[in-house]
């Protein structure tokens, strides 16, 4: 278990609130969330304005909510995260 795991899994645990090189609170999105879909992944840029650190967060799919849903209406997904969509 090297410092850096450990490092990484108490980011995770923070829920990613916290910089995880100064552990400053006041951190910014500055890339808007990017899916890659063939590997359910989405990333992140974040920054540390306090000590000018850039880093990923990474996002996987974790599990699915199911509920009747009539598919006409719906407007695909991706929107609602802010990615441009192709139509
Ligand atoms: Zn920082």
């Amino acid at each position: 278990m090297t410092k850096d795991t450990e490092q990484v899994q108490e980011y995770i645990n923070n829920e990613g609130q916290f910089c995880p090189f100064c552990e400053e609170g006041d951190i910014e999105a500055i890339s808007p969330m990017m899916i890659m879909w063939e590997d359910r992944e989405a990333s992140q840029l974040v920054k540390c304005p306090t000590c000018g650190k850039i880093w990923r967060d990474e996002y996987r799919l974790q599990l699915y909510d199911f509920e009747e849903i009539d598919p006409d209406p719906m407007t695909p997904c991706k929107s609602s995260l802010g990615v441009p969509t192709l139509l």
